[in-house]
């Protein structure tokens, strides 16, 4: 069965995400959402938060998996769940130098898997942190991700009562 996995911090989802995950469907069969627990980045959201907005993106799509990526090199992961297609989402501003680097390292890591990149199309202008300033400043984001996690971001933001 052709899976590949995507691996992002995710915090949060977006509409850009979904749809990397939605057309990514139309070529594998199955997609593993691997959230990374990324220590270089301090999230906004727990890893549980982060993951559960996706599973709830996806409640009843059983071709979406949910996991943790705790850490270690993403080609071992995949290699240790044996899935050999990692799946990225290129967006047309700033993703396509460091996507290339990190897709030419992980080959040479690993010359038995392979990076798939699917263009963004409609929310290329969409990143995770941008919602998260936007939100901040109490901007409306619901054009950009789902409403749980649009909830979820106005609860962050709430101001203290
Ligand atoms: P990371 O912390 O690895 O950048 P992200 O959660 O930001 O993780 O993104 C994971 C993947 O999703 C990356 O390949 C990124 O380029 C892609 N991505 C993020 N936002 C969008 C978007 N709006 N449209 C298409 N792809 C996106």
């Amino acid at each position: 069965m052709a899976s590949a996995i995507y691996a992002g911090s995710f915090d949060p989802v977006t509409h850009g995400h979904i749809a990397i995950i939605r057309a990514g469907l139309l070529a594998f069969e199955r997609i593993v959402v691997a959230v990374t627990a990324n220590p270089s980045k301090t999230p906004m959201f727990s890893s549980e938060e982060r993951m559960e907005m996706v599973r709830e993106t996806f409640l009843g799509d059983d071709r979406v998996e949910v996991d943790s990526f705790g850490g270690g090199l993403l080609v071992d992961y995949a290699a240790g769940r044996g899935v050999y297609v990692l799946l990225r989402g290129l967006r047309p501003v700033g993703d396509f130098d460091g996507e290339l680097q990190m897709a030419a390292m992980n080959r040479n890591l690993a010359p038995g898997i392979v990076t798939v990149f699917i263009p963004a199309v409609d929310h290329f202008f969409v990143s995770s942190s941008l919602i998260k300033e936007v939100a901040s400043l109490g901007g409306a984001v619901s054009e950009f991700v789902p409403e749980a996690v649009e909830r979820r971001l106005r609860a962050k933001f709430a101001p203290p009562s």
